[in-house]
């Protein structure tokens, strides 16, 4: 049994030090974080810390530096933004191991924070490094990892070191895995999945795997053109992966088999030239010339109609080209019907849903948004997750 943030909040944390694996991966221009969403999803843990008296050090990677110290890729303006949040002083250091590292973390005073530097400046992390491990766990009483977008891996900070010292999740870490193993085990009926996105070659294990928990699966994005290429229907120049139309024609198969309701677009905006919005229509069934790039009105209410009589939603996956404002109305909207369902337990994951609720100015509206996409995916196909289970 993995153990929760609970069981160490029982243990008594006055002047000990605590280690907390954070997710910190946040995009910053010209020196400042542009996206806070992670630093703050992570306040909860640290603040139910200090509180407690303990000396809270935190780990993070930041990007791939590939094991070496990459300037523009240090942690300093994550300090800052933390600090900002938490509004109490933030220590943060240069390096993660070494002589300063152990003299800063005895100097500590308790209900301290102390931020390390980028631990994938160390080659040894991404490596899972014993000798690392032990380094970091020298310097600690417990280990916490609340770095959910970060549990898929098996590095020396999300695994290696759950080995070395006592480990618990933190309370975002628990906070996801209770949304997503509601998704799976017990979700409050019908559950409705919506995953969009570009390639079905990436998502194929996620839906076959919901496909088996799920009442209902709507899915969008130009995956859909995989799927509808399997079915002989015309997908004009749309993105279609030509080599995986057997694996669409047995997962048609498959939903046909269980009894599932899959819901494909049944119209879309569909255009004869990718960079010119002017040639878009709105068509059931596209020409040999046209491409899909987003799902069309009929398919926006269909989905809205879904999403309102639903008990639980999971959404994963743009489902058009939302990066293009006239070919974004179909992911935004989904977006919307979220915010509107007042019934349903609301559950967003992956990169382009998040950026998409986030502008549209919804995110707070939505039960959970899941900080880790490629965690969640890797979670909701079933498969185990290094830095969970490595906690039991
Ligand atoms: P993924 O990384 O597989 O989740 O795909 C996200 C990308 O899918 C986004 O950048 C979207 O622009 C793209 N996308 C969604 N729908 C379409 C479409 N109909 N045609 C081409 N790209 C699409």
């Amino acid at each position: 049994m993995r153990k929760s943030f609970t069981d160490l909040l029982k243990h008594s944390l006055q002047g000990k030090v605590v280690l907390v694996r954070v997710d910190f991966n946040t995009p910053i221009k010209d020196g400042q974080v542009t996206d806070n969403t992670r630093i703050k999803a992570s306040l909860g843990t640290i603040q139910a810390l200090t509180n407690q008296g303990a000396k809270v050090v935190l780990i993070s990677h930041l990007n791939r530096p590939g094991g070496k110290v990459v300037e523009a890729q240090r942690l300093t303006p994550v300090k800052n933004d933390l600090q900002d949040l938490l509004g109490r002083p933030v220590m943060k250091l240069d390096e993660a191991i070494g002589p300063a590292v152990e003299k800063a973390i005895q100097a500590l005073n308790d209900s301290d924070v102390l931020l390390l530097e980028n631990i994938r400046f160390y080659r040894e992390e991404e490596a899972n490094d014993l000798d690392f491990s032990k380094t970091l766990a020298s310097y600690a009483d417990y280990f916490v990892q609340d770095a959910f977008g970060a549990v898929h891996r098996q590095h020396a900070s999300t695994f290696g070191i759950a080995q070395c010292l006592p480990a618990f999740s933190g309370q975002l870490l628990d906070k996801e895995l209770n949304y997503l193993t509601q998704v799976l085990r017990s979700p409050d009926r019908p559950l409705t999945a919506i995953i969009g996105g570009s390639k079905i070659s990436s998502k194929f294990s996620v839906l076959e795997n919901l496909l088996q928990t799920v009442d209902v699966m709507v899915l969008g994005g130009a995956m859909v053109y995989t799927l509808l290429k399997a079915k002989n229907e015309e997908v004009g120049t749309s993105l279609v992966e030509l080599d995986l139309i057997d694996k669409a024609t047995s997962f048609l198969d498959k939903v046909a088999a269980l009894g599932k309701t899959l819901y494909l677009p049944e119209d879309h905006i569909a255009v004869t030239n990718f960079s010119d919005p002017n040639t878009a229509q709105t068509v059931d069934v596209l020409s040999p010339n046209q491409m899909g790039v987003d799902i069309g009105p009929k398919s926006i209410s269909h989905i809205q109609m879904l999403i309102e009589s639903s008990k639980t939603v999971f959404w994963n996956g743009p489902l058009g080209v939302f990066e293009t404002p006239e070919y974004s109305k179909g992911t935004f909207s989904v977006a919307h019907s979220l915010a509107n369902a007042t019934q349903a337990t609301t559950i967003v994951g992956g990169g382009d849903s998040i950026a998409a609720v986030n502008q549209a100015g919804v995110a707070d509206q939505m039960n959970h948004i899941s900080t880790g996409g490629g965690a969640s995916l890797e979670f909701l196909e079933g498969k185990s997750l290094p830095g969970i289970s490595v906690l039991s």
